[in-house]
């Protein structure tokens, strides 16, 4: 089942780039299991996925800690990180997508003890009560990250606003890659479920996929939505 659906998603990835010109093996799919048992993560692991995405410190935590014998896994952390769950997260996690303040750098940099990916995460449409910083904060976040040699500036990422229409995401990728490329990096995270496609087809190198993967979120405590 999840072996089909991964298979299925990467197939969407395959076309997209292939339409856009692009090689599909520069698109890493990341498959974003939050909320999902550490069974669903093994069926996903056993499939060949490597790459797994989690919102909440604790639930990275947790599955990391059940999921210990799957050699080679790599855990991303790409929900709103607080400066107070910085030391647990980085236990765990190889990425970091959502360092959206020169604060929250320097609290990840003062804790890392070994080399660590972290990309900055842009709130490309200036939406409140969202997470991410404003596009013109860009340049002092990574100067931020600069002072610390564990942290590697990877890219940026969003998560822009919510619509069931994928093309209206698509200025907001292309914003996110403007951006990426004034600052002379190499990821860019962007695109889920619904916007894939369009994602890949503006030049996203991590895609982040949640529902396609592991079926609907239920509503419910553990869903955080
Ligand atoms: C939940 C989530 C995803 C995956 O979303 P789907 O629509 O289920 O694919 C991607 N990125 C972030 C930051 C998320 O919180």
């Amino acid at each position: 089942m999840i072996a089909e659906r991964l298979a299925r998603v990467q197939e969407r990835i395959e076309a997209a780039a292939r339409s856009a010109g692009r090689d599909p093996a520069s698109v890493l799919l990341l498959a974003v299991s939050k909320t999902k048992p550490p069974e669903a993560i093994r069926e996903a692991f056993a499939a060949g996925q490597r790459d797994f995405g989690e919102n909440y410190v604790q639930e990275l935590t947790e599955k990391a800690e059940s999921l210990a014998d799957l050699v080679g896994v790599r855990w991303h952390m790409v929900g709103h990180l607080q400066r107070n769950k910085v030391a647990a997260a980085i236990r765990v996690a190889n990425v970091v997508h959502t360092v959206d303040s020169a604060r929250l750098a320097e609290a990840i940099g003062n804790r890392a003890a070994s080399p660590l990916d972290v990309l900055v995460e842009v709130n490309v449409a200036g939406e409140a009560q969202k997470s991410g910083c404003a596009p013109a904060e860009v340049g002092s976040i990574l100067a931020a990250i600069a002072r610390f040699p564990n942290l590697r500036a990877r890219g940026l990422m969003t998560v822009p606003p919510f619509s069931d229409d994928p093309e209206s995401s698509r200025p907001h990728f292309r914003a996110l890659r403007v951006l990426r490329d004034a600052h002379g990096l190499a990821d860019l995270s962007m695109g889920m479920t619904v916007d894939v496609e369009v994602a890949v087809e503006e030049g996203a190198t991590i895609v982040r996929i949640g529902t396609a993967i592991f079926g609907a979120r239920g509503s419910g405590v553990l869903s955080h939505e």
